[in-house]
Formats: C-alpha cells, structure tokens, sequence
C-alpha cells in the first residue's frame, strides 16, 4: 500500500503553488480587476466568462456552475486526477520533493512510497520520449530523418516538435523503461507496451517516426506513430489507445505550443495532420492543431472555448483547412448539424490542387500556407457557394433550382440574424427578391421545428429591443423566482422569439415552475437539469449569473412591466388576425360567427391595451 504524504508537505504545495499558473494552462485568464482573474468555465459550456480565479487566496470559483476549491481540488475536478496524484503534479512541477509516512507516521523510503497511478505513467512517457528522440540520431534512424528532411523539416523543427523514432526491435522501449524501474502494468497501463501472443512484453510502437502528443501543459500523453516502410503491415498512423491519460476525443496535437497565440489573438486552426501542425507552425501559422486519429467533435471544442475566449461579441474563429472541396463540402454540412452554436464562427480554408499543408509549404512556401489560412470562408457561404456552383444562374431553370438547394440549408441555420444576412446577400445572386427567398427558406424548414422559420418581419431594433426583454424575463426567473415566478409561470413560451430563449422557459416550467423555486444554486442547476440541448444549459448558466438591467432589488412592477411588453407583439398579432378573418366574413349571412369573433376581438383588444400600459412603466 502506497504511503501517505506528509501534511507539512501538502501545506507547502499549497503555498507553493501559483494557481494561476496552473489554471492559466488550461483556461484563458483575464484580469477582472481587484486582483481576480476571470476566464471561461472549463467545468460548464459558457459563452462569457463567470469562472473566477483569486491568486492571492490561491482559490478559483465558477458562479455558473458553481464549482470552486484551490489547485489541487483543480486538478481533481478537471484531470480526473487522484487528491494524491494532484499533490505529486503539483509537486513536482515546483520541485518540491515529497515525504511518504506510514500511517502510524514513520517515514517511508525506497520504491513502496510510490506515487499514484497518472503520475506514473506521465513520467512514463517524459522518459519515452526522451528515449524516441535519442534513437532519430542512430543510424537505423536513417529512413525517419529522411521522411523529415523531404518534408522540410530540419533538425531544429524536429526538436521543437520532440520528434522520434521507435526502433526496429520487439522490446527496446519495454526494456529500457524496465531499467528506469516501471512496472509491467504501468506500460501497459500507459499504452507503450502490450503483452506479445507469446505472453512477453513488447513496444507498441516499432520502426515507426514517432510524435509526443502533449496535453496544454506541456506533459507528454501520448504518441502519434507513422509507417515508414513498406512491409509494415500495420496502419499509416498508429496512435497511443485510449488510456487514464489519453482520450482522443479531447487529445488536441499542438495545443501545448499553440495555445498562448490561440488565446491572443483568439483563433485556431484545425488541420488533419502532425505534419500539417507542424509546416503551419513553421510557416508563421502558431495556431494550427490536429485531432489524433479521430474527427474533429464537441469534446474539442470545449477544450478549444476555454482558450478562444470568445465573448459574447462572439469574435473567435475556428477555420478548418480541407485538402478538396469535396472533403470540405462534407465536412461543412456535417458541421451544420453539429455546431450549431459555432455556425458564426466557423470558417473553412480550402487547399488548392488537393495539397495538405505540410505539401503546401513544400511545394509553395511559408507564404503560401499563410494565404491559404487568410483566404478562409465563413462555413455558411461556403456551403452555399458549393451548392450553388452546381447550377446555371444565368438560366431561370438554374436560379430555381439553386434556391432550393439552399433554402435546405440556410433554414438549418439557427442564428436568425445570421439568416437574414445570408438572404439578403444571395438573393441578389439568385435573381430573386429577399422575401420570395425568405418564403423558400421557411417552406424548407417547415418539416422542421417551427423555431427554425424565420420570424415575421420586424425592424432589427424592435428586434433587440424584444429579445432584451426577454432575455431580462428569463434571468429574472431564474435569479429572483420569488418576486418573478407567480407573473412568470403564467405566461407561456409564445412570446420567447429566440428559438434558445424558449427552451430555456420551457426548462423552467420542466423543473417545477419559478413560483415555487428559491434562489440559489439548486435552482439554476434544476433548471439546466431540465434542458433538452447544450446550448440552452449554456444559457442557463449564463442568464443565472448575468446582470440584472436594473439598479435595484427587482420587485413585481419590474417583472410584469416586462413581461407586458414581450406579449406585446404576440397579442397584437392575435388582433391584427382577428381584424382580417372578420372583414372577410359577411356579418349578415354569417351572424353567430361574427358575434363570437367581434367578442374576441374585443376581449383581445381590451388585454392589448392594458399589456400597453404595463408595458409603459418607466422602470429602467
Ligand atoms: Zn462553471
């Protein structure tokens, strides 16, 4: 059994410790005045940032979600990490070095104090490592400094890259960690051996160019394994399998150099391959990063928000190199599906003639990998485009036909504004005016949830004006149900224009209602609880800690003043309806129908002009 560590050694970790270093690796921080730092939750999907970190009391807290503790509660929460592993990281990278007792209390020494399991296997890997790039000087090494060189690669990029070579031997690796003292079931463990049919122990990677796979702090995690000969019968790229270190659906290869350009200037770029991040880098491209072995998913981004920092003025970008449109074409609509909430921010860099990056620079110079990245295109243009290009515009037959290819598409597109821009820019193009192509984007979408037509027209000031409102209704009820809830709970989900917005008044009667709610952190997280889609926990989150529009404590006049002037529009639509059915019907033939119509009207009327009145209070 593993000794326990000293107490005088975890307080002097504590004290030792910079949190915001720690935590700075992994999130983006930004000073938030009063010696508080604030970046975006790596514990919740946010938008703006509510993740608080305090140096000088060596605490961190999200006012999200609600998460907090110091550095190694940190590393706990987000590392999966052991309360004893996170001690020994910390340790180690602040060269503390570690006492061991009983638990009678008598010190231990010697291998039985042994360190937790990650722990193990991280050093496991820095000593891999180091072995990998010793063996790319050997001669054997010959073919993998070959492949580089071709590549354009020198000795210096191999070096910043760590990259290496696994020899042409069944255990060279296995028996040199063995002699370092690591166990069998620790490389294994670590996915840098497996047991042979024989039963022996042998390397996974064999006369292969390896690459580290390092996480954003710089430890290694991983390898990145490529063919060099032509009678390896295994894959092109053989990648570490998954292990307690390394989950390909949130490896990012390059994060660890790439992360300090990403969070400046708040873009990065995704390529397919080591080589690629590796020929952006050298290019002057610093952002560039490639997914091991795996597609490109939500987990990655998550892991990228943290240091994009996009605010809600929402200015990060993604671009997403392709080598061919077609490879592009799929990808973009694939994203359509999947990144909804990124749509705005995504852009797609297609590579001329089918060449990757690494082939780019090869073939065209450092230049020329810097043009393709800035020749990126907005992911919605460029799935238009790619539609349209299949049609003859200069024929009527072709014009239709292209606006029903993209009315699919662009109904898909959840941002509203975004729409509306897209509309307004191709319609021109299409030959069509802006409200034929709207209908045909809201007849495509109308097999779809009814949130995805487009709204009646309104100027895009009432617009905003609206969706304040509602935005203030919401955090109203979820930061003070007492005082909002019984005006809140009455009034349904119709008036929430935004399509999110809704889901989350949904998810709030889902959780039992505002009414009967009290403040607090239960509240918030019975009400994301209840959310059917990410982007509406997001929100939650969001709207739980955001500002209230007002000064003061809010009281009932504030939530019912508002609450009037969102269902506002709705019941003078209702009127507007009612008023047209009426002067279609003839009131002589058809009197009964009339009478009950006009009492409607006058009910409805009646209602509008009190929501009128309500909806006039000064109260902001
Ligand atoms: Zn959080």
């Amino acid at each position: 059994m593993a000794g326990r560590i000293r107490d005088a050694d975890i307080q002097l970790v504590r004290e030792r410790v910079d949190i915001a270093e720690v935590i700075g690796e992994r999130v983006t921080l930004r000073n938030a005045g009063g010696g508080n730092l604030k970046g975006l939750c790596p514990f919740h999907d946010e938008r703006s940032p509510s993740f608080n970190v305090t140096p000088a009391r060596g605490v961190y807290h999200c006012f999200g979600c609600g998460v907090g503790g110091d550095a190694i509660t940190f590393l706990t929460e987000l590392d999966g990490l052991t309360f004893v592993e996170a001690i020994e990281r910390l340790a180690a990278r602040a060269g503390l070095k570690l006492t061991y007792e009983d638990i009678d209390g008598r010190v231990r020494r010697g291998p039985s104090g042994q360190p937790g399991l990650k722990q193990r296997l991280l050093e496991a890997h820095t000593a891999a490592a180091l072995f990998y790039t010793g063996q790319l000087v050997e001669p054997e090494a010959q073919i993998a400094r070959r492949f580089l060189a071709d590549r354009g690669f020198d000795r210096d990029a191999a070096a910043t890259f760590g990259c290496g070579y696994a020899p042409d031997a069944w255990d060279a690796l296995t028996k040199h960690l063995r002699a370092k003292g690591f166990t069998a079931e620790e490389l294994t463990g670590a996915g840098l051996a497996k047991p042979s049919r024989t039963g022996n122990l042998i390397d996974r990677f064999r006369r292969r160019l390896v690459w580290p796979i390092r996480d954003s702090s710089g430890s290694t995690i991983g390898f990145g394994a490529r063919k060099l000969f032509e009678d390896d019968q295994g894959p092109k790229y053989l990648n570490t399998p998954e292990t307690p270190l390394y989950k390909k659906s949130q490896v990012l290869y390059g994060i660890d150099l790439a992360r300090r350009e990403i969070a400046k200037t708040g873009r990065v770029v995704i390529v397919e391959g080591y080589t690629d991040v590796m020929a952006c880098h050298l290019a002057g491209v610093p952002v560039a990063v490639a997914t091991c072995g795996t597609a490109f998913g939500a987990e990655h981004i998550r892991i990228l928000r943290r240091f994009l920092f996009d605010s809600e003025s929402a200015n990060g970008r993604i671009v997403f190199t392709f080598d061919g449109d077609e490879a592009g074409q799929r990808a973009a609509l694939k994203a359509f599906d999947e990144e909804q909430r990124f749509v705005s921010q995504t852009y797609i860099a297609v590579t001329p003639d089918g060449q990757d990056p690494c082939e780019l620079r090869q073939h065209r110079g450092d230049a020329a990998v810097r043009e393709l990245i800035e020749r990126h295109t907005p992911l919605v243009q460029f799935a238009l485009d790619r539609e349209i290009a299949k049609h003859d515009l200069d024929t009527a037959e072709g014009r239709l036909h292209a606006t029903r290819a993209i009315a699919p598409l662009l109904a898909r597109v959840k941002d509203r504004g975004l729409v509306d821009e897209y509309i307004g820019d191709y319609a021109g193009r299409l030959g069509k005016e802006k409200a034929e192509l709207r209908r045909a984007v809201a007849g495509a979408g109308a097999d779809r949830p009814a949130e995805q037509v487009p709204a009646p027209r309104r100027s895009r000031d009432a617009d905003s004006t609206q969706l304040r409102a509602q935005r203030e209704v919401l955090k109203l009820a979820l930061q003070a149900p007492q005082v909002a809830g019984p005006y809140f709970d009455v009034v349904d989900a119709t008036p929430y224009s935004d399509p999110n917005y809704r889901a989350v008044r949904e998810a709030v009667e889902a959780a039992g209602g505002a009414a009967k709610a009290a403040a607090g952190a239960n509240w918030i997280a019975a009400v994301s609880g209840a959310c059917t889609e990410i982007a509406a926990q997001a929100l939650v989150n969001e709207l739980a800690v955001e500002e209230l529009r007002l000064d003061r404590e809010p009281d009932a006049v504030y939530v019912r003043t508002l609450l009037a002037r969102i269902q506002r529009p709705v019941v003078e639509a209702e009127v507007d309806d009612l008023k047209r059915r009426l002067q279609r019907i003839n009131p002589s033939t058809d009197k009964d129908e009339y009478m009950s119509l006009f009492g409607k009207l006058m009910g409805l009327e009646q209602h509008a002009r009190s929501l009128r009145d309500q909806a006039a209070n000064a109260v902001e």
